[in-house]
């Protein structure tokens, strides 16, 4: 088995413009999760998650496929896409993630300015990001939601959720996270 030295984070991209993931992403996750982040880009076709009434890519099945044709080990796997997610009992997900698992996944979509008919705001959309990915990589260390709308643990609901939040876990998450790395 890996030691935890070994265990990273790996930020996985599928066709998503890397330029997107700058130094302060990597350096904020690594003081939040102390692990190394890297870039990997998997192949993946998400073609056949494409749900073509909601115009959407079921998210549950595109993690499910990635978690079966993988293997396993220590490391966190994030996947970054910019394909629309959805749950069928939501309209929509910012991400999506396995309890206590090693897979995550989080959209581009709806974190972007133009998706909401505004200008486009890269360092905008670059906190949201980040805030997504360390909201889904804190549920595959164990975390569950948080009541505090300030921790990156609350549930995002809507942009303005995310917005609100801030990009570290609160003191008792943090607390909790502790007790896992
Ligand atoms: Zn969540
Ligand atoms: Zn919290």
């Amino acid at each position: 088995m890996a030691s935890k030295s070994e265990e990273k984070i790996i930020l996985g991209p599928i066709a998503f413009p890397k330029g997107i993931l700058k130094k302060h992403i990597f350096e904020t996750l690594e003081t939040i999760f102390k692990r190394s982040v890297y870039i990997a880009s998997p192949k993946l076709d998400l073609h056949p998650f494409f749900d073509p009434a909601r115009n959407q890519y079921q998210s549950t099945a595109i993690l499910k496929h990635f978690i079966k044709t993988t293997p396993k080990g220590g490391s966190k796997i994030c996947l970054l896409v910019e394909e629309d997610l959805f749950i069928p009992v939501l309209t929509f997900v910012f991400g999506e993630a396995h309890m206590h698992g090693q897979f995550a996944i989080v959209s581009s979509h709806r974190l972007k300015e133009q998706y909401y008919m505004r200008e486009e705001d890269l360092e905008l959309l670059e906190q949201r990001l980040l805030k997504e990915i360390v909201h889904e990589l804190g549920h595959t260390f164990g975390l569950v939601h948080c009541i505090d709308n300030r921790c990156v643990m609350h549930n995002s609901y809507s942009i303005e959720d995310t917005d609100h939040k801030g990009s570290y876990p609160c003191e008792v998450c943090f607390a909790e996270l502790d007790k896992v790395l």
